[in-house]
């Protein structure tokens, strides 16, 4: 290691620490800062959950699909990282949503008038929810952080505000398919902070749509507030390998994959990073950026409280199935972005994606392709099952739905043991603890979905941050600190 130079370590090159990594190489440009970047991956491979996989003319993510193009950090990071031209937005087929509702596919309206007249919910559950105007704001929004007794689940969010009938049927399995978690357990403010931001500032959510669909007006969008599914031509991986790219071009970053580290250790002021065979140092800032879990083994040493506070982050597990059929074997149209099922419908699977409808090109012609998910925070024992009985399991449930006949031509199952952090009742507080113990430990950062986002966008967004953190750091040391290793 150079003399007078800051040497940062990043844990975990999935999105969150990659992202980190070149967000740390470009800031310090901006600041005149002298540093130099190490990313410790444990996979041979960089990329975390973000992989593509092609096999025979099909092309399969392993973990994300996409994101949405609302986020103005992933959108700077595309356009840094050169990737405009190989953006891929979904197409307008997913405009058409479906739920099961009562063993049948049900399209989720997209209008209050075809909401009126849907099946979706019963009569007095739409009156119920009409009823949300008058339903005053709760005290004691946005508090979750400091007075953890105020945290609400988003279950409970859901029946105070629009009723039961509606949290069940709407919002049980929208938590299912973005965390694969339980409606039941997951903080509001921690997992769908926006919500509480709109009961908060309008009162309501009726009364918030009203008001931003006035701001809106006149105002030409491509897309919705919240964004359009978006990925590249090349899938997720194009993403990692551009940012992977920036890292091994640059003389001042290294990626090290197949570098699992077991310890992060203090070292007078500053760190070292330890794993089988390798013990690095001196480092003056860490920015963890594995998964919680991970995270937690590396810190026992340093703070048995926050390791353990890290360590009480649950994940839950997901199984991943793409199947692949030809166009002439399934009766229905597919057109549409996919199904997600409520737990009341008691099924064993959490939706599925139709893949090739949302980002035509990811199977060959005449074929399409169907992304099912299994397991979640509510049906773990889904895990224990091998792939064969996993994939008889799938098209049980899908035959009818989609009217499937004959096997499939392609299979994957892809297993993610611990798929995704699930921001439980008090997820908010328990940030706070380990923000305050971490203030004995300069130069600690995190970032990663298990924290302030599930999503790849929360994941740049936070990474934007926490290394204009670290440079703000670096710019207060004195100038011994930066170190010789
Ligand atoms: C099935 C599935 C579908 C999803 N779909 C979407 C979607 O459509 N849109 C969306 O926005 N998000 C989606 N997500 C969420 C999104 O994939 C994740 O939030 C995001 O990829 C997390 O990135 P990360 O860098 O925080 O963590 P990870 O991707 O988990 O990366 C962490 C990295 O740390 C490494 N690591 C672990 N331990 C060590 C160690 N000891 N030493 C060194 N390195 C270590 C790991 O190998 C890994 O590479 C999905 C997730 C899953 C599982």
């Amino acid at each position: 290691m150079k003399q007078n130079t800051c040497q940062v370590a990043v844990i975990g090159g999935g999105v969150a620490g990659l992202a980190t990594a070149v967000g740390l190489l470009d800031k310090a440009d901006q600041a005149g800062c002298d540093l130099h970047v190490t990313v410790f991956e444990a996979d041979e491979t960089p990329g975390g959950n973000l992989r593509t996989l092609h096999q025979e003319g099909w092309q399969l993510e392993w973990g994300p699909n996409g994101f949405l193009d609302s986020e103005p950090a992933t959108l700077r990071l595309v356009d840094r990282l050169g990737l405009k031209d190989r953006l891929q937005p979904s197409s307008d087929a997913t405009s058409h949503r479906f739920l099961m509702v009562g063993g049948r596919m049900v399209e989720i309206p997209t209008s209050p008038k075809a909401f009126l007249s849907s099946r979706m919910v019963s009569k007095s559950a739409k009156m119920r929810m009409a009823g949300e105007l008058f339903v005053p704001p709760r005290r004691n929004l946005g508090e979750a952080a400091e007075n953890p007794s105020t945290d609400e689940t988003v279950y409970e969010f859901g029946v105070r505000r629009l009723g039961r009938e509606f949290a069940e049927v709407m919002l049980d399995p929208m938590v299912k398919g973005v965390f694969g978690g339980e409606a039941k357990e997951l903080s509001l403010a921690a997992a769908f902070p926006r919500m509480v931001e709109l009961e908060r500032d309008h009162g309501g959510l009726f009364r918030a749509m009203i008001a931003l669909a006035r701001k809106r007006r006149g105002k030409k969008t491509d897309a919705g507030p919240s964004g359009k599914l978006t990925s590249f031509t090349g899938g997720m991986a194009d993403l990692v390998g551009a940012l992977a790219a920036t890292i091994e071009q640059s003389d001042r970053a290294e990626l090290r994959c197949g570098s699992p580290v077991e310890t992060i250790n203090r070292d007078m002021d500053t760190w070292r990073v330890c794993g089988p065979g390798f013990n690095v140092g001196p480092f003056v800032a860490v920015v963890q950026a594995s998964p919680a879990h991970a995270a937690a083994r590396h810190l026992a040493g340093v703070s048995p409280n926050i390791s353990k506070s890290l360590a009480s982050i649950p994940f839950a597990p997901m199984a991943v199935v793409a199947l692949g059929f030809d166009r002439s074997t399934v009766k229905h149209d597919l057109n549409g972005f996919g199904l997600l099922v409520p737990g009341r419908e008691k099924r064993d699977i959490l939706g599925c994606l139709w893949t090739s409808s949302i980002f035509p090109g990811r199977a060959p012609k005449e074929k399409v392709l169907l992304r099912a998910m299994l397991g979640g925070a509510g049906n773990p024992a889904v895990m224990d099952l091998d792939d064969e009985a996993i994939v008889a399991l799938t098209l049980s449930e899908l035959r009818h739905l989609l009217g499937l006949r004959g096997v499939p031509d392609m299979i994957r199952v892809i297993r993610h043991q611990k798929a995704i952090a699930q921001y439980h009742r008090g997820h908010l507080a328990l940030l706070r603890d380990i923000e305050l113990e971490k203030e004995h430990f300069p130069g600690l950062h995190f970032a990663g979905s298990s924290y302030r986002g599930i999503a790849v966008n929360s994941c740049v967004k936070e990474a934007e941050t926490v290394s204009a953190q670290v440079i703000e750091q670096l710019a207060e040391l004195p100038s011994t600190t930066a170190s010789e290793a």
